[in-house]
Protein backbone atom coordinates (compact mmCIF):
# COMPACT_ATOMS: atom_id res chain seq x y z
CA UNK A 1 0.00 0.00 0.00
CA UNK A 2 1.21 3.35 -1.22
CA UNK A 3 1.77 5.76 2.34
CA UNK A 4 -0.28 8.78 1.84
CA UNK A 5 2.06 11.82 2.42
CA UNK A 6 -1.42 12.86 3.80
CA UNK A 7 -4.74 12.27 4.76
CA UNK A 8 -7.24 15.10 3.81
CA UNK A 9 -10.47 15.24 5.97
CA UNK A 10 -13.31 17.23 4.87
CA UNK A 11 -15.76 18.31 8.02
CA UNK A 12 -19.79 18.91 8.42
CA UNK A 13 -20.35 17.62 4.71
CA UNK A 14 -23.92 16.07 5.98
CA UNK A 15 -26.19 18.08 7.24
CA UNK A 16 -27.90 16.04 9.89
CA UNK A 17 -24.33 15.77 11.29
CA UNK A 18 -23.66 18.91 11.35
CA UNK A 19 -27.23 19.95 12.94
CA UNK A 20 -26.41 16.37 16.02
CA UNK A 21 -23.15 18.53 16.96
CA UNK A 22 -25.46 22.25 17.04
CA UNK A 23 -22.67 23.47 14.18
CA UNK A 24 -23.77 25.84 11.65
CA UNK A 25 -23.93 24.05 7.52
CA UNK A 26 -20.99 25.81 6.20
CA UNK A 27 -21.19 27.28 2.52
CA UNK A 28 -18.14 26.30 1.49
CA UNK A 29 -16.33 22.67 2.69
CA UNK A 30 -14.27 22.56 5.47
CA UNK A 31 -10.98 21.02 5.20
CA UNK A 32 -8.07 19.37 8.37
CA UNK A 33 -5.48 17.15 7.95
CA UNK A 34 -4.56 13.88 9.41
CA UNK A 35 -0.52 13.25 8.86
CA UNK A 36 0.57 9.27 7.88
CA UNK A 37 1.53 8.63 11.70
CA UNK A 38 -2.22 8.77 12.34
CA UNK A 39 -2.88 5.53 10.70
CA UNK A 40 -3.45 2.24 12.08
CA UNK A 41 -4.61 -1.09 10.83
CA UNK A 42 -7.55 -2.86 11.20
CA UNK A 43 -6.05 -5.61 13.70
CA UNK A 44 -4.12 -2.92 15.77
CA UNK A 45 -6.94 -1.95 18.00
CA UNK A 46 -8.60 1.52 18.44
CA UNK A 47 -7.10 3.34 21.40
CA UNK A 48 -6.50 7.02 22.70
CA UNK A 49 -5.83 8.62 25.90
CA UNK A 50 -8.84 8.16 28.04
CA UNK A 51 -7.49 11.18 30.44
CA UNK A 52 -8.89 13.24 28.15
CA UNK A 53 -12.38 12.20 27.56
CA UNK A 54 -14.20 10.73 24.58
CA UNK A 55 -13.33 9.06 21.60
CA UNK A 56 -16.44 9.76 18.95
CA UNK A 57 -16.61 7.37 15.66
CA UNK A 58 -16.93 9.36 12.50
CA UNK A 59 -17.31 6.40 9.31
CA UNK A 60 -16.71 7.91 5.95
CA UNK A 61 -16.10 7.32 2.25
CA UNK A 62 -12.70 7.62 1.86
CA UNK A 63 -10.86 8.18 -1.58
CA UNK A 64 -6.92 7.32 -2.97
CA UNK A 65 -5.61 9.78 -4.95
CA UNK A 66 -3.72 7.19 -7.78
CA UNK A 67 -1.44 10.34 -9.56
CA UNK A 68 -0.62 14.43 -8.75
CA UNK A 69 -3.31 16.66 -8.81
CA UNK A 70 -3.12 20.29 -8.41
CA UNK A 71 -6.34 22.86 -9.97
CA UNK A 72 -8.05 19.64 -11.08
CA UNK A 73 -10.83 20.25 -13.01
CA UNK A 74 -13.70 17.53 -11.99
CA UNK A 75 -13.06 15.22 -14.97
CA UNK A 76 -9.36 15.28 -14.29
CA UNK A 77 -10.33 14.43 -10.14
CA UNK A 78 -12.88 11.75 -11.71
CA UNK A 79 -10.06 10.04 -13.65
CA UNK A 80 -7.55 10.70 -10.74
CA UNK A 81 -9.68 8.19 -7.54
CA UNK A 82 -7.25 5.32 -7.86
CA UNK A 83 -9.33 3.68 -5.06
CA UNK A 84 -12.20 3.60 -2.39
CA UNK A 85 -12.86 2.55 1.06
CA UNK A 86 -14.26 3.38 4.11
CA UNK A 87 -11.97 4.49 6.87
CA UNK A 88 -12.98 5.80 10.74
CA UNK A 89 -12.12 9.52 11.49
CA UNK A 90 -11.58 9.02 14.86
CA UNK A 91 -12.39 12.14 17.13
CA UNK A 92 -11.36 12.99 20.75
CA UNK A 93 -14.90 14.76 20.74
CA UNK A 94 -14.85 16.34 24.60
CA UNK A 95 -11.03 17.71 23.38
CA UNK A 96 -12.17 19.04 20.32
CA UNK A 97 -15.18 20.70 22.12
CA UNK A 98 -12.77 22.32 24.53
CA UNK A 99 -10.62 23.20 21.58
CA UNK A 100 -12.98 24.86 19.66
CA UNK A 101 -14.18 26.80 22.13
CA UNK A 102 -10.88 28.46 23.03
CA UNK A 103 -10.90 29.12 19.25
CA UNK A 104 -8.18 26.96 18.90
CA UNK A 105 -6.86 24.16 15.81
CA UNK A 106 -8.46 20.30 16.45
CA UNK A 107 -5.53 18.67 15.30
CA UNK A 108 -5.00 17.54 18.95
CA UNK A 109 -8.34 15.75 18.88
CA UNK A 110 -8.36 14.30 15.17
CA UNK A 111 -4.94 14.09 13.91
CA UNK A 112 -3.44 12.26 16.99
CA UNK A 113 -1.43 8.84 16.62
CA UNK A 114 -3.93 5.95 16.14
CA UNK A 115 -6.79 8.68 14.89
CA UNK A 116 -7.20 6.94 11.63
CA UNK A 117 -8.32 3.43 10.13
CA UNK A 118 -8.86 2.59 6.94
CA UNK A 119 -10.59 -0.41 5.14
CA UNK A 120 -8.12 -2.22 2.38
CA UNK A 121 -8.89 -0.39 -1.00
CA UNK A 122 -10.98 -1.74 -3.35
CA UNK A 123 -10.99 -0.72 -7.47
CA UNK A 124 -12.53 2.83 -7.88
CA UNK A 125 -15.25 1.38 -10.52
CA UNK A 126 -16.80 -1.10 -7.72
CA UNK A 127 -18.90 2.28 -6.99
CA UNK A 128 -21.22 3.00 -9.96
CA UNK A 129 -22.07 6.70 -8.84
CA UNK A 130 -20.21 8.31 -6.58
CA UNK A 131 -23.14 10.83 -5.96
CA UNK A 132 -25.49 7.81 -5.02
CA UNK A 133 -23.47 5.96 -2.94
CA UNK A 134 -24.14 4.05 0.45
CA UNK A 135 -22.85 2.29 3.63
CA UNK A 136 -23.27 1.62 6.93
CA UNK A 137 -21.52 1.24 10.07
CA UNK A 138 -21.84 -1.20 13.14
CA UNK A 139 -20.98 -1.24 16.63
CA UNK A 140 -21.58 -4.91 18.43
CA UNK A 141 -24.12 -5.43 15.73
CA UNK A 142 -26.12 -2.85 16.22
CA UNK A 143 -26.44 -0.02 12.85
CA UNK A 144 -25.52 3.12 14.50
CA UNK A 145 -24.67 5.47 11.02
CA UNK A 146 -25.86 5.00 7.30
CA UNK A 147 -24.04 7.44 4.62
CA UNK A 148 -25.66 8.45 1.58
CA UNK A 149 -23.64 10.25 -0.43
CA UNK A 150 -26.34 11.91 -2.47
CA UNK A 151 -27.45 13.72 0.53
CA UNK A 152 -23.88 15.24 0.91
CA UNK A 153 -23.41 19.33 0.43
CA UNK A 154 -20.15 18.83 -1.45
CA UNK A 155 -19.90 15.97 -3.51
CA UNK A 156 -16.99 14.12 -3.82
CA UNK A 157 -15.82 14.58 -7.58
CA UNK A 158 -17.11 18.08 -6.83
CA UNK A 159 -14.74 18.08 -3.54
CA UNK A 160 -11.28 16.95 -4.93
CA UNK A 161 -11.24 19.52 -7.37
CA UNK A 162 -12.20 22.01 -4.87
CA UNK A 163 -9.40 20.35 -2.14
CA UNK A 164 -6.47 20.41 -5.53
CA UNK A 165 -7.02 24.26 -5.30
CA UNK A 166 -5.15 24.45 -1.75
CA UNK A 167 -3.81 21.10 -1.72
CA UNK A 168 -1.61 19.38 -4.13
CA UNK A 169 -2.60 15.87 -4.05
CA UNK A 170 0.03 13.12 -4.22
CA UNK A 171 -0.41 9.60 -5.14
CA UNK A 172 -1.57 7.38 -1.92
CA UNK A 173 -3.17 10.25 -0.68
CA UNK A 174 -6.34 10.15 1.25
CA UNK A 175 -9.03 12.08 1.28
CA UNK A 176 -11.84 11.17 3.95
CA UNK A 177 -15.43 12.65 2.75
CA UNK A 178 -17.16 13.22 5.84
CA UNK A 179 -19.66 11.42 8.59
CA UNK A 180 -23.57 11.45 8.54
CA UNK A 181 -25.58 11.62 11.92
CA UNK A 182 -25.32 8.36 14.69
CA UNK A 183 -21.39 9.45 15.45
CA UNK A 184 -21.11 8.70 19.74
CA UNK A 185 -18.74 7.43 21.74
CA UNK A 186 -16.78 4.21 22.01
CA UNK A 187 -15.78 1.70 24.54
CA UNK A 188 -13.52 -0.81 25.61
CA UNK A 189 -14.04 -3.98 23.50
CA UNK A 190 -16.40 -2.47 21.03
CA UNK A 191 -16.61 -4.53 17.64
CA UNK A 192 -17.02 -2.21 15.01
CA UNK A 193 -18.20 -3.17 11.16
CA UNK A 194 -18.41 -0.96 8.41
CA UNK A 195 -20.33 -2.38 5.46
CA UNK A 196 -20.16 -0.54 1.98
CA UNK A 197 -22.61 -1.41 -1.02
CA UNK A 198 -20.68 -2.35 -3.60
CA UNK A 199 -21.38 -3.54 -7.16
CA UNK A 200 -20.13 -6.48 -6.14
CA UNK A 201 -22.53 -6.73 -3.34
CA UNK A 202 -21.66 -5.58 0.35
CA UNK A 203 -18.04 -5.58 1.19
CA UNK A 204 -17.27 -5.41 5.30
CA UNK A 205 -14.44 -4.81 7.31
CA UNK A 206 -13.91 -5.32 11.29
CA UNK A 207 -11.96 -3.89 13.73
CA UNK A 208 -12.06 -3.08 17.63
CA UNK A 209 -11.62 -1.08 20.34
CA UNK A 210 -8.80 -2.37 23.06
ZN1 LIG B 1 -15.12 13.32 10.09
Amino acid sequence: MTKPSKIICVGRNYADHAKELGSAIPDTPILFIKPPSSLIGLNDGITWNTDLGSCHFECELSIQIGHTLKNASELEARAAISGVTLGLDLTMRDLQNSLKDQGYPWERSKSYDGSCVLGEWLAPDIIADYKNARYTFKVNGETRQVGETEKMLFDIVGLISHISETFTLEKGDVIMTGTPAGVGPLKSGDQLEMTLDTVLGDISWKTFVR
